[in-house]
């Protein structure tokens, strides 16, 4: 496979072109160091109106409060971002994609006192396909617990995407994938579930979907809109709540929400598979079309793709 550094294009920065191989940076920048940076992942995908950003508006105010959150001052409003994005994507001549605008510290001085230190904002785009594979959706993952805990309040900044959080989501989900699982769940420091690696969580019990509050989880995007999606659309009750992991075993449904993994059924927790009650047969068969994670899944690509007239206004033009 090509490296992702070796292939033609374009990454903005700090509102300049610069040419994908040439995008280097210091190795004294302050972020590689010590993780204080922040970023998004934002998708586009071409429907039959166009190319169009999903959730643009959300992402880059999640982007600039995660900065706010971490002290480092922007000079990029919030609208210059959504251009630099739009520009990304139509430079880069792409249509269904992956955004990655990141907010990073240069190289002016290293160590935790560092003075100065200049915020610089980056916009990478490409064409990313589907987070895991294509099966992965249809057949769904088998995840492990994790032994690594899930972040605090009073540990870290739990409403920002900030970039060394991703610390304990790799150790979390190599502990998982080095045992043959796909995906991790992790919990909260009082071990109640938290998130996966990279997405949230969400059980169906008795035709009520549940989905853990966001005190240890980040408040996804996704997540928002599967809950205004199944209550809107399938009008199915959705409580925000503390969930034990026992629950998870013993849920009819459980699906990943996020924007790369999109909708992504969960088969199987700790050997116990999901919504049968009766061991772990191999995930060998697709979930079933009139499940509730499978319906979500349908209007999720239709909402993406324009399709849902009342959640049009989730798009902006590319
Ligand atoms: N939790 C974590 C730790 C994530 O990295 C992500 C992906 N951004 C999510 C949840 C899902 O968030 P979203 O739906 O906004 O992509």
């Amino acid at each position: 496979m090509t490296p992702l550094y070796d292939r033609d294009g374009w990454i903005w920065q700090d509102g300049e072109w610069l040419e994908w191989r040439a995008a280097k940076m210091h190795l004294l920048t302050h972020t590689m160091h010590y993780g204080m940076g922040c970023f998004e992942g934002v998708r586009a995908y071409e429907g039959a109106g166009g190319t169009h950003i999903f959730r643009a508006a959300e992402h880059t105010r999640r982007l600039v409060e995660s900065a706010h959150s971490l002290d480092i001052p922007l000079s990029f409003s919030e609208e210059a971002l959504i251009e630099a994005q739009r520009a990304c994507l139509a430079r880069n001549a792409l249509t269904d994609a992956y955004l990655k605008p990141t907010v990073f510290l240069g190289a002016e001085g290293l160590g935790l006192r560092a003075q100065g230190l200049q915020t610089h904002v980056m916009i990478a785009a490409w064409d990313l396909g589907p987070y895991i594979s294509p099966q992965a959706a249809t057949h769904g993952l088998r995840a492990l617990t994790s032994s690594w805990a899930r972040h605090h309040v009073n540990i870290s900044l739990c409403r920002a995407k900030t970039s060394g959080h991703y610390v304990n989501s790799i150790l979390a989900l190599n502990t998982a994938v080095k045992a043959g699982f796909d995906e991790t769940i992790m919990l909260d420091p009082e071990g109640y579930v938290a998130e996966a690696s990279a997405a949230n969580v969400f059980l169906l019990r008795d035709g009520v979907l549940h989905t853990p509050e966001v005190t240890s989880c980040l408040q996804g995007i996704t997540r928002d809109s599967v809950i205004q999606l199944a209550r809107q659309v399938l009008g199915l009750e959705v409580r925000e709540r503390r969930i034990t992991r026992d629950e998870l075993y013993t849920a009819d449904e459980a699906f990943l929400t996020g924007t790369a993994a999109e909708i992504l059924p969960l088969r199987e927790l700790d050997g116990r598979h999901i919504g049968t009650r009766a061991g772990a047969p191999p995930v060998s068969e697709p979930i079933k079309q009139e499940s509730v994670t499978a319906r979500l899944q349908h209007l999720y690509r239709q909402a993406v793709r324009g399709e849902l007239e009342e959640f049009s206004h989730w798009l902006t033009p590319a």
